[in-house]
């Protein structure tokens, strides 16, 4: 019964923005079938306007919105980046004045393009990890940020919160993914953020041996707490340092409103570019 209702939500969750075949994932764990608890009173109302419609068709994030789900653990995370200093990076090298920003959970057809039209307009790059059932459900969403230079990251296929579920089942979230972003984007990403920043030892490994560095950050905007501008621009400029790689989201569940995250975005950057900061990719971040 659980599995019919886990392959039903799965399936309608996608329907409306996907067409043909649908990817579902192998042999799902008990625990990715309940649904995601406790889930904020918001979330039980039908949405209401047409912007809200619009991305509650999404494809939705299977393990739940940050926002009742994540649990930030810097510490578990920073033993698994000194334990895998060649595979997990949290930070770039200090010695140069630069920095990362990154954007979890799109593309979405509201908070993604603002994003993308902050970043144009302050002409800096930027790396998105993208859930592939959205990229593949908005491409050309996908497509721009891909033709703005910026750089496009693995972020799973249905966002599971995978040490949960099985090793199998985590292969196949960022095989699909990576032929998603291959398929729209004609590249392939080695860039892997896992849903929540929650991962283990042996899938840290595991990541490693598929081809990708697993990236975190060592600077959270805490935009999915819907937090008002004024403190998202504190959060980030309080804590940026030379090297840092900056967590914000440019999507998420239906009822989260990212506009305040736009807003310190928009002011953010002259910021840090007044401090003589510079704006680099992920990958640029990390050369050394
Ligand atoms: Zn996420």
């Amino acid at each position: 019964m659980r599995w019919f209702a886990f392959i039903l939500s799965v399936t309608l969750t996608g329907l409306a923005s996907l067409s043909g075949c649908m990817p579902v994932p192998p042999t799902p764990s008990p625990e990715s079938q309940v649904a995601p608890s406790p889930q904020p009173q918001q979330a039980k109302r039908t949405p209401t306007t047409p912007g809200e419609r619009e991305i509650a068709q999404l494809p939705t994030l299977q393990g739940g919105a940050e926002y009742w789900v994540r649990k930030p653990r810097p510490v578990s995370n920073d033993i698994l980046q000194k334990r895998y200093p060649n595979i997990f990076a949290l930070a770039g090298p200090s010695h140069k004045n630069q920095v990362a920003l990154t954007f979890d959970d799109g593309p979405d057809s509201k908070f993604t393009p603002q994003v993308l039209d902050v970043l144009k307009k302050h002409n800096v790059p930027a790396t998105f990890f993208v859930v592939g059932a959205r990229a593949r459900a908005l491409p050309e969403v996908t497509r721009r940020m891909e033709n703005e230079n910026h750089v496009i990251g693995n972020h799973t296929y249905w966002h599971p919160n995978l040490p949960k579920e099985s090793m199998e089942r985590m292969d196949w979230e960022v095989r699909e993914t990576e032929r998603a972003i291959r398929t729209i984007t004609g590249k392939r990403t080695t860039l892997f953020r896992a849903p929540y920043g929650e991962l283990a030892p042996e899938r840290v490994e595991r990541l490693g041996d598929m081809g990708y560095s697993v990236i975190g950050w060592s600077v959270d905007s805490l935009d999915w707490r819907q937090l008002p501008t004024e403190e998202i621009i504190n959060n980030v400029l309080s804590n940026t340092h030379p090297g840092s790689i900056i967590l914000f989201h440019s999507g998420g569940h239906w009822t989260q409103d990212l506009s305040t995250m736009v807003e310190a975005l928009d002011r953010i950057i002259p910021r840090l570019k007044a401090d003589g900061i510079r704006f680099v990719t992920v990958p640029e971040l990390l050369r050394r």
